[in-house]
């Protein structure tokens, strides 16, 4: 099996475009480290005794808006060090979600001796595609898996958890988030990474085994 040209795999696209079940299938395939910010946030939202920055961040989360950038770097950054460490490459699935963002993660790459590892997969998709599939998705409470709308199960059978509307998947919310994190708020992080010619695109519009066996060709070659 041929393995990942890069140890930083940095997954793009607008929500929707199902850049979390491809960074968790890429993660499974080659034993690397998966991270998800938005995954980080929802474990927050269900604790007690949050910080009132985290609290803040739990709420706007919730709301379709962007959480401040610091408390995504300490969530994350030493995470990845760790699943660098004890898996030899990590995923990032939606932690990079404007350019300044992308300017510190490559910071902190680069101070790790990992700045030359980056790779970004763009998971590409039009506004109007992400809002169609989000607004008819539901969610495993237990493990996030998506599941479309022509799919009726009520119950996930691998870990018995129910299909929910994610709170941010409501029409108003999906909205929202695709005004703010769809193309438009994309597009200054792609040319960060192009302009480091570390950014690869991949058509999103296409079946989950479909986009999966593009995204091997293009992290592996
Ligand atoms: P996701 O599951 O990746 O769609 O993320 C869910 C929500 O978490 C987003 O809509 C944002 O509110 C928040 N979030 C996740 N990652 C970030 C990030 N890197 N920067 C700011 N907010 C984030």
């Amino acid at each position: 099996m041929s393995k990942p040209s890069k140890k930083v795999l940095i997954f793009l696209g607008p929500p929707g475009s199902g850049k979390g079940t491809q960074a968790k299938l890429v993660a499974q395939k080659f034993g690397f480290g998966h991270i998800s910010t938005g995954d980080m946030l929802r474990a927050l939202a269900s604790k007690s005794n949050l910080s009132g920055e985290q609290q803040e961040a739990v709420t706007l989360m919730k709301a379709g808006q962007l959480v401040p950038d610091q408390l995504i770097y300490s969530l994350v950054f030493s995470e990845i060090l760790q699943k660098l460490q004890s898996n030899g490459g990590v995923v990032l699935d939606g932690a990079i979600r404007n350019a300044a963002q992308a300017a510190e993660y490559q910071k902190f790459f680069e101070n790790n001796n990992v700045g030359k590892e980056v790779l970004a997969i763009d998971i590409e998709l039009t506004d109007a595609q992400a809002v169609a599939r989000l607004s008819g998705r539901r969610v495993c409470q237990k493990c996030g898996v998506p599941i479309m709308p022509e799919d009726k199960r009520e119950v996930h059978e691998t870990d018995g958890g129910n299909f929910i509307v994610r709170p941010d998947d409501s029409e108003a919310v999906v909205k929202q988030r695709v005004t703010e994190q769809g193309n438009a708020a994309l597009e200054p992080i792609r040319n960060f990474y192009r302009g480091l010619n570390a950014l690869r695109g991949v058509n999103g519009n296409d079946t989950v085994d479909k986009v999966a066996e593009e995204i091997e060709k293009t992290i592996c070659s």
